[in-house]
């Protein structure tokens, strides 16, 4: 079985609105009421009260039954974390009480609501929807979530039947995930970041510093908060795009994709990682798993260890410094350093494959730089237009 989430937008009255930020506002004050019971209870028994009594807690609420159980079932999950970190000897901290602004959302998690021509949802009513695709597989759960500029969404999770898809053949690549570039993969094609998304991003710095120089609590403030968070919401869709054209773009024509594991590559970039980047990374990584688990495309994660300072030509390992953005060695290789990097993340992933090579074509040992083909150029010319 695989779960997928599918998002669309909501667009309730003036009335609905109210009902969902009253929900919203039950939910914390749901929350915060039970956090308090599981300190009390814990003070006086050493235990955590079980989920039953949690439940028998979230009676005589005003809001849907369904609902009222899922905040309790969500303190459930964060308190299970919390055991299972402390057990693994990570520091582990309490549930914290939450103020309005951290909820930001209410799950149905089963019922009491029905997808039609309109959402209907029980204690709220029928709510006016856009349906741009439809959705797969069985619907489970309905999440109701406000964005930071006050636009409603709906995301419905589904759980589908996983069919075996036949493994497909073709060229194969190695990605190394960059600063400079968006991304290298190991036949030489460049991917960047798209000038778009750097103009947007520069803006909302822009209108970021603007919000900061407004008096707390006045009314320019708001409006500036709201501009903030609008052109937030604005990037964060257009990167979705980019992200999803790329490894679409990726999936439909390779046969095996191998790429880092971010999660340690995180503590080897140190100091050098942003935050923004990082998430963006590990969206694009989850992007691509899924549509090369449906492709019946390999998608192999690889430890990133040594793939900077390793030559992908005769395997030397040297220090480079990160200034250092060119990768040449005593062997004669010579290229960019993150095409070593892919090159590398690429052979790394087909060295425990049999006859993994024979298919890949474009496995570029001893490659020299600016030996690209014409259909990698137009590869490239692809990503800068799209
Ligand atoms: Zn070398």
């Amino acid at each position: 079985m695989r779960r997928r989430s599918w998002k669309y937008r909501l667009y309730p009255s003036k009335e609905q609105k109210e009902k969902f930020d009253l929900y919203l506002y039950e939910c914390k004050n749901l929350w915060n009421s039970l956090l308090e019971y599981v300190k009390v209870h814990y003070g006086e028994t050493g235990n955590f009260p079980t989920r039953k009594q949690l439940y028998l807690k979230t009676k005589e609420q005003s809001i849907f039954s369904q609902v009222a159980q899922n905040v309790a079932d969500r303190l459930v999950k964060s308190l299970e974390a919390r055991s299972t970190r402390k057990k693994d000897g990570v520091k582990a901290g309490f549930p914290r009480f939450k103020s309005i602004e951290r909820i930001k959302s209410f799950t149905y998690p089963q019922f009491g609501f029905r997808l039609e021509e309109k959402l209907e949802l029980s204690g709220i009513g029928q709510i006016t929807i856009k349906k741009h695709r439809d959705i797969e597989g069985t619907i489970k759960t309905l999440t109701i979530k406000k964005s930071p500029s006050g636009k409603w969404h709906a995301i419905f999770s589904s759980e589908t039947e996983q069919t075996p898809v036949s493994k497909k053949a073709g060229p194969v690549a190695g990605i190394d995930l960059g600063i400079d570039h968006f991304a290298y993969l190991s036949n030489g094609v460049s991917i960047e970041n798209p000038r778009h998304l750097k103009q947007a991003e520069q803006k909302l710095k822009k209108t970021h510093g603007c919000f900061s120089t407004k008096k707390k609590g006045s009314k320019n403030r708001n409006k500036a908060k709201l501009k903030v968070a609008k052109a937030y919401e604005k990037l964060t869709n257009r990167r979705k795009d980019f992200l999803h054209r790329i490894s679409r773009h990726l999936v439909d024509k390779y046969a095996l994709i191998a790429i880092e594991n971010l999660n340690v590559a995180g503590l080897a970039r140190g100091f050098l990682a942003k935050s923004v980047l990082d998430c963006s990374w590990a969206e694009f990584v989850s992007m691509i798993h899924y549509k090369a688990e449906e492709a019946g495309c390999d998608f192999v994660l690889v430890n990133p260890a040594y793939t900077t300072q390793m030559c992908s030509s005769c395997g030397l390992v040297q220090k480079k410094s990160l200034a250092e953005r060119w990768h040449s060695c005593q062997c004669g290789a010579s290229m960019p350093r993150d095409l070593n990097a892919a090159i590398n993340i690429l052979n790394k992933a087909t060295a425990g494959i049999a006859g993994s090579q024979a298919c890949g074509e474009e496995t570029p040992t001893g490659y020299k730089y600016g030996r690209q083909v014409s259909s990698e150029k137009q590869e490239a010319r692809a990503f800068r237009h799209g």
